[in-house]
């Protein structure tokens, strides 16, 4: 990571108007309308990286793919869909560290290797009071208090800005095969995860459209016309550029009060859950 970049991500936090937190860009329109000036994170390159520990640890800029080709040289990754293999249909390449985190979208080896909120072990982070926090440590076992680096996972940069990030690599040699089967090569616009015993059927209304699905985590990942929705179950979610809906209460409360805590002015991503 060199100085300038650094210099350059502090300058874009400064001040105390709305700002809008890009890594690479590849979700931001799967989030809703953010207002305020475009800040690049920018940091990119691997902090630390100690294969006999498997542990990683990376400037949130850094693109995904560069971090995967590093640990890849001794046989460790992070357990996503090899892109040889899915294509981009479901990952949207290249991606950052920090875009991971902050989005925490389904992949298709979520049901045998979890997703970032088990992998990931350390964070530092810049609030938007400009206040730098370091929290979590390599060991897996080692939370007392609140567990922040989860806390940032799928939080969308509306809490702070992800600075560097730790994770647990996995062996590769000990990765699965992916369950979930490909249908199309089309990008997905839609991910819809149901209960089990509505898999099939949510499968067949999808139809023509469906990129593919996994019935391990009862996932589809879709691709749609404008304008265009999928019939809903009950007690399913949805994940879409074009919808942005509230979780129930209390949970819808419970991020309302944790946003104003960590972002009293509300300056960081305003908009980009849609409904907080
Ligand atoms: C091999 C491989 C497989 C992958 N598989 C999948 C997959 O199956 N499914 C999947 O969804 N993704 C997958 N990804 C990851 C995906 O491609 C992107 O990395 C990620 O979803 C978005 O990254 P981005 O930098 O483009 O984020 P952006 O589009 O720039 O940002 C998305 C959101 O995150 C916030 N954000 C970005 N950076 C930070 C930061 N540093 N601090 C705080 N907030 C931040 C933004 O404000 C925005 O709200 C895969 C990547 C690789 C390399």
């Amino acid at each position: 990571m060199s100085g300038a970049a650094w210099e350059a991500l502090a300058a874009g936090l400064a001040g105390d108007d709305p700002v809008r937190i890009v890594g690479s860009g590849t979700k931001v329109a799967w989030c809703g309308a953010v207002a305020g000036r475009e800040v690049r994170v920018g940091l990119s390159g691997i902090v630390e990286f100690e294969p006999d520990d498997q542990y990683v640890e990376a400037w949130a800029g850094t693109p995904l793919s560069e971090l995967q080709a590093e640990c890849a040289a001794k046989g460790l990754a992070l357990p996503l869909p090899d892109r040889g293999r899915w294509g981009e249909a479901l990952s949207g390449y290249p991606g950052t560290v920090g875009g991971l985190v902050a989005m925490n979208l389904p992949h298709a080896l979520a049901e045998q290797c979890g997703g970032p909120r088990d992998w990931i072990l350390r964070v530092e982070i810049l609030t938007a009071e400009g206040r730098l926090v370091r929290a979590g440590c390599k060991a897996v076992k080692n939370v007392a208090g609140y567990d922040v680096p989860k806390l940032m996972v799928g939080s969308r940069g509306a809490l702070g800005v992800l600075l560097k990030v730790g994770f647990r690599l996995w062996p590769t040699r000990a990765m699965p095969e992916p369950d979930a089967s490909v249908v199309s090569d089309r990008p997905a616009n839609w991910v819809q995860r149901t209960l089990r015993t509505d898999f099939d059927r949510a499968c067949e209304a999808a139809a023509g459209r469906l990129v593919a699905t996994d019935r391990a985590s009862s996932t589809l990942w879709a691709c749609l016309e404008f304008g265009e929705s999928l019939p809903r179950f009950p007690g399913d979610w949805v994940l879409s550029p074009r919808h942005q809906e509230p979780p129930e209460d209390p949970v819808a409360n419970a991020v309302r009060r944790l946003k104003r805590a960590a972002d009293p002015t509300g300056r960081l991503n305003p908009g980009v859950f849609g409904w907080i």
